[in-house]
């Protein structure tokens, strides 16, 4: 079952267009919500940054905001969901293929929702990472449909065994394929400042927030790959891994190679603010 355009359809009833633009030219923007107990954890903030990366690609959404609420909670009902993801994308409608907007086309919006554990494990023990290049666009801060760069990283880390890539720009740290790279160094977090280089993570911004209440100083200055090698410890941060530590990169060990106190203290936050 998924909510197509405005109505709630069987997937099999679903047709899309060989020349759909998000098929042709990734040309579509897209979030993805965590939903907790059945209910969709920070959902305005992520239609307010789905809003907002469409107008950034001059996208106008086919109906309002609130339409959209609407037809995403009845899906959620529909479908029965109680802990999984809602996934929604918007293209820009079929046309024949050219490059430049379609005069006349409808943008297509369609969402779905896939049930889906908590990644307990990962959260728990840690996880290794790779570092590699980031040779994606400059509007990384647009959440667009275009993710061969982060499908290259991310099969990167695959091939060695590890579920993410820290992507490093000139040397820099900006993010990793699909979260938010945090470290900890003397007690202090530090994060890349929400710019056009990284997208600007919920979970980044929540996190940010707790190390606030918690009275756990925090940065959000760019730092370089040294600095990650050297750090006390290091985290990443996503809507579907939540707060989960790296304890490895590139074969070597962050910190003491097992999840450090200030991942911990910002873990055991998060934990209370969903359940
Ligand atoms: N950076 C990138 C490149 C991502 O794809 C994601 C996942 N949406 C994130 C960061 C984390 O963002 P959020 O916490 O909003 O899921």
């Amino acid at each position: 079952m998924l909510l197509y355009d405005n109505r709630i359809i069987e997937r099999e009833q679903a047709r899309i267009d060989v020349e759909d633009r998000a098929y042709q030219f990734g040309d579509g923007v897209y979030e993805v919500i965590r939903v907790y107990g059945g209910q969709p954890f920070h959902l305005k903030e992520h239609l307010d940054r789905f809003q907002r990366s469409a107008r950034e690609v001059r996208l106008s959404l086919p109906y309002p905001l609130e339409q959209l609420e609407e037809h995403l909670f009845e899906l959620m009902r529909r479908t029965g969901l109680q802990e999984g993801n809602l996934y929604l994308q918007v293209s820009r409608g079929t046309a024949p293929r050219t490059h430049a907007f379609p005069a006349q086309a409808r943008p297509l919006i369609i969402a779905y929702t896939q049930p889906s554990a908590r990644p307990l494990k990962e959260q728990n023990q840690g996880i290794c990472a790779v570092t590699t290049e980031d040779i994606r666009w400059l509007r990384c801060d647009i959440k667009s449909l275009n993710l061969l760069g982060a499908v290259l990283a991310k099969q990167k880390a695959a091939d060695q065994g590890c579920q993410e890539a820290i992507l490093i720009r000139d040397g820099i740290v900006t993010e990793g394929s699909s979260t938010n790279i945090f470290i900890v160094k003397d007690g202090t977090v530090w994060t890349h400042p929400a710019d056009h280089l990284i997208l600007h993570g919920i979970t980044r911004d929540i996190t940010l927030q707790l190390a606030a209440v918690l009275q756990i100083s925090a940065r959000t200055e760019a730092f370089d790959s040294a600095a990650l090698f050297d750090a006390d410890e290091c985290f990443m941060t996503s809507t579907t891994m939540e707060i989960c530590p790296i304890i490895k990169v590139d074969g070597q060990t962050i910190g003491t190679g097992s999840p450090g106190p200030v991942t911990r203290r910002l873990q055991e936050a998060f934990q209370k603010l969903i359940s």
